[in-house]
C-alpha cells in the first residue's frame, strides 16, 4: 500500500524503523529484530540505507520480507550523494521487482573525506529520478531545527519546497525533543505552501551515550526537562530506558492531541521499545 493513502485516512498512525546490518554476520540478529517489530503490525516500517550504498541489498531484502511475511507496508530509504545514477536505478529496479511502493529519498551525509559521486547533489534530484522510474510513493526528510549545513531555517524550508515540488508525497522530520519546535515549524512550512503530510519523527532515548551522539551530529535542542532525566537516570540503564520511553510516549500523546497524526518512532532495531510505546498508545492509536 502507498503511504500517502495510509496517511490520507486521517487517523493517527504509528510507524517504526529498522536499520540493516553493515556486515553479513549481523544479518540474522537484525532480521530477528525487524520481524519482531513487524509482528506489532505498525502502519508501516521504514528500513534505512547505508549512505555509501554498501547495505543496499539488505535494505531491499528486509523491506521485502516485512511485506511478504508480515503484510506490513515497507518504506525503503535510498540515498544518492555517494551513489552513481546507475546504482540508484539498479536499486529502484529491485524495489519495483519486489513490489515495494514507498521510497524515502535522501541525499545522505557527505562522508568525512568529502568524496562523493557526481551524479546527485541534493535529494530533490533523486526525487526527480524516482518519479521517472515508476509509480512510487516518495517521502523526504525535513528538519524542524534546520539542517546542520543550511544557512538558516528559511533557506532550508525553501529547499524542502523544492523537494515537494519535485514530487514528494510526504515528509518525515528529524528527531526533536520539544514539541513546540514542531508546531512552530508546521506553521512556517504551511505558510510557504508546503501542504503534504508531515510525519513527526520521535526518538526514544534509552541510554545516556545516545544523547551525546545525537547532539554532536545534529545540534538538537534538549529541553531542561529532558536534561534532568538524563542527569538523574543516565547512570542507571534500566531507569534511563524507562524514563526515555515515557518521555517519547508523552511527546507522542501531545502531538496526537494537537492534530499531528503521523508518528514515526526511531525504534533502532529494538522491538521491546517499540512494543512498550505501542502498548501505551493502544487506545489512542487504535487498530
Ligand atoms: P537535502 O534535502 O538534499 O538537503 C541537504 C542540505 O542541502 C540541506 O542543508 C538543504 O537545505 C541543502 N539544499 C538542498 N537543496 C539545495 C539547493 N538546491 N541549493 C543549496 N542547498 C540546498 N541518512 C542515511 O545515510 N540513510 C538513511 O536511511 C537516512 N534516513 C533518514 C531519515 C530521516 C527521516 C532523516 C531526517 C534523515 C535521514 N538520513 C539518512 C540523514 C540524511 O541523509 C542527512 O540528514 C543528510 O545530511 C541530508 O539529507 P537530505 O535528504 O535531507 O538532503
Amino acid at each position: 500500500m502507498k503511504i500517502r493513502d495510509i496517511l490520507a485516512e486521517g487517523k493517527p498512525t504509528l510507524s517504526f524503523e529498522v536499520f540493516p546490518p553493515k556486515t553479513e554476520d549481523k544479518y540474522e540478529s537484525v532480521e530477528k529484530a525487524a520481524f519482531a517489530i513487524a509482528q506489532l503490525k505498525p502502519a508501516f516500517m521504514s528500513v534505512t540505507y547505508g549512505a555509501g550504498g554498501g547495505t543496499s541489498k539488505y535494505t531491499v531484502q528486509i523491506a521485502s520480507d516485512i511485506q511478504e511475511k508480515f503484510q506490513v507496508t515497507p518504506l525503503a530509504h535510498l540515498t544518492c550523494v555517494s551513489s552513481t545514477r546507475e546504482k540508484v536505478r539498479q536499486v529502484l529496479d529491485e524495489l519495483r521487482e519486489k513490489k515495494i511502493e514507498n521510497v524515502l529519498a535522501l541525499r545522505g551525509d557527505i562522508p568525512a573525506d568529502g568524496q562523493v559521486e557526481k551524479d546527485y547533489q541534493y535529494a530533490s534530484q533523486l526525487i526527480e529520478e524516482i518519479k521517472q522510474m515508476g509509480d512510487f510513493c516518495i517521502g523526504a526528510a525535513c528538519y524542524p531545527e534546520g539542517h546542520v549545513e543550511s544557512a538558516n531555517k528559511t533557506a532550508d524550508i525553501q529547499h524542502l519546497k523544492e523537494k515537494v515540488d519535485a514530487g514528494c508525497d510526504f515528509v518525515t522530520t528529524q528527531m526533536f525533543f520539544d514539541n513546540n519546535i514542531l508546531y512552530n515549524y508546521l506553521y512556517r512550512v504551511r505558510e510557504k505552501g508546503i501542504t503534504v503530510p508531515v510525519i513527526a519523527g520521535i526518538m526514544p532515548v534509552t541510554h545516556a551515550s545516545q544523547i551525546k551522539r545525537i547532539c554532536q551530529m545534529s545540534g538538537t535542542y534538549l529541553p531542561a526537562r529532558f536534561k534532568a532525566i538524563v542527569d538523574r537516570f543516565g547512570d542507571n540503564p534500566a531507569a534511563m530506558k524507562q524514563a526515555g520511553i515515557a518521555y517519547a510516549t508523552e511527546q507522542i500523546i501531545d502531538l496526537i492531541a494537537n492534530g499531528v497524526n503521523g508518528i514515526h518512532v526511531y525504534s533502532m532495531n529494538k522491538p521491546d521499545v517499540a512494543a512498550r510505546i505501542q502498548e501505551s498508545l493502544s487506545e489512542i492509536i487504535g487498530k
